[in-house]
Formats: structure tokens, sequence, C-alpha cells
């Protein structure tokens, strides 16, 4: 056999790189990234926005449980903070009042919200067009996240306690053998005890080599850009908090140097090295911007041949 390790995951996005970091300190431990660079997909795409009123209850109570270690990470884990303050407003125009009640009590759950009347929500954002806005409800204690520290911070950690990070390294084979998983790649063998499915949208895939059942998991693609400010509003939305309509119909936030627009689109897709599709983009900008999409595509020159 030409290694061992207790533990092997398949994966080093976000959360395969994050569960090395935790296993390394007391297990050998072993992470194999297809890609050249860990975080190239989904991790290295995310809003990176921390919202503990968004999502199904699970999801809510985890981003809660989080919040801790990204305001005070521990010592040596990163050189510069890993959050900033943006706070979160959603709001609704005079039909969605329902829905954004709804979605209000569902918040004050799990966090801190304030109900907005009309006039504060235009006060918070007052780039929306006031004839959509009956009212909303703001999260003030919404962050953004430096998902690049993060990365590297749980990489770093990773090695420093003897971890293994692999890249370009794709299983070639995986075998269930008398007891210890066997992976096949292209340079070598590596036996293991446990082995870990953190491939993301190739989590199925992955199973199904390793002769495991999959879960039926669909990969959704979401378009997602950072755009330039049009120059004469950039003192306007440089301070804005990120802001959705209640219909999650699109959102964007301020970014360090540019607006990050998206139509939060769940669109389903074979895992790929996704990428944005240009008419999403156009209508998010041209719904940030009240232009027609039309003539946002044109100028954001977003075709392609
Ligand atoms: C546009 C967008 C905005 C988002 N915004 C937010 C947000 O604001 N806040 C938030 O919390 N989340 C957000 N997310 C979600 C977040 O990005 C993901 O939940 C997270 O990054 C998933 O991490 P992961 O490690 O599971 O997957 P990935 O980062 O996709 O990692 C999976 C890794 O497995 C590797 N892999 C696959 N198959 C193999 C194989 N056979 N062998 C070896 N390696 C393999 C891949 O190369 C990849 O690097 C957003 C996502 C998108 C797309």
């Amino acid at each position: 056999m030409d290694e061992r390790f207790d533990v092997v995951i398949i994966g080093g996005g976000i959360a395969g790189i994050s569960l090395a970091a935790r296993l390394a300190t007391h297990l050998k431990i072993a992470v194999l990234e297809a890609e050249e660079h860990p975080g190239q997909h989904a991790t290295g795409r995310s809003a990176a926005l921390l919202v503990e009123a968004y999502g199904p209850p699970e999801i809510r109570r985890l981003t809660g449980m989080s919040r801790a270690f990204f305001e005070a990470p521990p010592a040596g884990f990163c050189e510069t903070a890993l959050t900033r303050r943006r706070g979160g407003l959603i709001y609704g125009a005079e039909r969605d009042l329902p829905r954004l009640r709804e979605e209000y009590e569902l918040a004050r759950e799990t966090t801190d919200v304030l109900w907005l009347d009309k006039d504060a929500v235009l006060a918070c954002c007052p780039i929306l067009e006031p004839g959509g806005v009956a009212a909303g409800f703001l999260e003030p204690s919404v962050l953004d996240l430096d998902a690049t520290a993060l990365l590297q911070g749980f990489l770093r950690s990773t090695r420093r306690a003897g971890g293994a990070v692999r890249t370009t390294s794709r299983p070639e084979r995986t075998e269930l053998a008398g007891g210890e998983w066997l992976v096949t790649h292209d340079r070598g063998r590596i036996a293991c005890s446990v082995l870990v499915n953190a491939a993301g949208a190739w989590a199925d895939s992955v199973a199904r080599a390793a002769g495991v059942p999959p879960l039926g998991l669909q990969p959704m693609r979401r378009s997602a850009a950072s755009l330039p400010m049009p120059p004469n509003m950039e003192a306007q939305l440089t301070g804005l908090p990120f802001v959705a309509p209640v219909d999650e119909s699109f959102y964007f936030k301020p970014e360090a140097r540019g607006m990050m627009v998206s139509l939060a689109d769940e669109t389903p897709s074979d895992p790929c090295d996704a990428f944005a599709d240009d008419l999403d983009i156009a209508i998010a900008w041209s719904g940030f911007t009240r232009q027609p999409a039309s003539r946002a595509r044109d100028r954001l020159r977003l075709g392609r041949d």
C-alpha cells in the first residue's frame, strides 16, 4: 500500500477543508481536490453573507451557531477580520405584505429584526422604486464574510496539524475491501478507515463511483456578478445593506469594488464549472438600475460569441 490515512476527504471546498482542519489535530487526514486550487467552485463564487433569517430552519440554526467563530476565530487563524457588519433589508410591495409578515415572524425566532414602514425602508435604501415598497424588515446583524480568508485559515490549520491537501487529485477508483476504503488515483493508492464525500455538486457521482447509493441531489446554478457601480451613484451605494425583495426575485449588495447582483435563480444543472448566465445578470442589473434588460445587456457587453 502506498499510503494510509485515518480519514480521506474528497472535495476541497469550504465543507471539506473546514472538516479537515477540525479533524487533523486528532487524526491523520488527507483531502483530495480535483482542481488546481481548493475552493474553485461554489466556495469561490459565494456572496459571502451570513444571514440568519435565510433558508430552512436547520440552516438558520447552523448559521446562528457559526457566528461566534466568524466574529472571534481562534488566535493565529487569520491575519484580518473575517467579518464586516453589512445589515440586510427585506422588503415587499402591498401584495407581498402577508408573506413579508410571515417571513418577519419566522426571522424573529432566530435573530433580531426590526419592522420598517415604507418611509423607513426607503430611508434605508433610497434607490428602491417607491411604488414597489409597502414595508420591510431590517436584520442589522447580517455580516459580510471574507470567504477567502476563511478558506485560507482552514487550509493553514489543516497543514499546521499535519493534514495533507492534495490538489489536481481525483480518485480513479474507490472501493471498500476488508473494512478499509481503497482509493486509487494517478499517483498511487491510499487506504483509509473513513471516506468523506464533500464533493459539493458532484457528491452523487462520487457516491456512485464508490458503490454507495446516491442521495438524489440536484445541483442548481445561480448566476451572480460583481459589476462596477454607476459612477454617479458610488457614494450613495457603498453603505447600503444587502437588499432583497421578499419574493427573492433578485438581490444586491455592495462589495469593495463593485455591486454584486443576482436573480437568486436556482436553475437545475449537471455538475459543472458553472458560469453566470449573461441574460440573468442583465435582468438583475436592469432591476437594480431600472434600465430595460436589453440595454443593460448591451452596456455590460455580456453577450458571448
Ligand atoms: C452565487 C452563489 C452565492 C452564494 N452565496 C452564499 C452566501 O451569501 N452565504 C452562504 O453561506 N452561502 C452562499 N452560497 C453557497 C455556498 O457557496 C456553498 O454552500 C458552499 O460553498 C458549498 O461548499 P462545498 O465545499 O460543499 O462545495 P464546493 O465549494 O463546490 O466544493 C466541492 C469541491 O469538490 C471537488 N470535487 C468534486 N468532485 C471531485 C472528485 N471526484 N475528486 C476530487 N475533488 C472533487 C470540487 O472540485 C470542489 O472544489 C452561494 C453559492 C452561490 C453559487
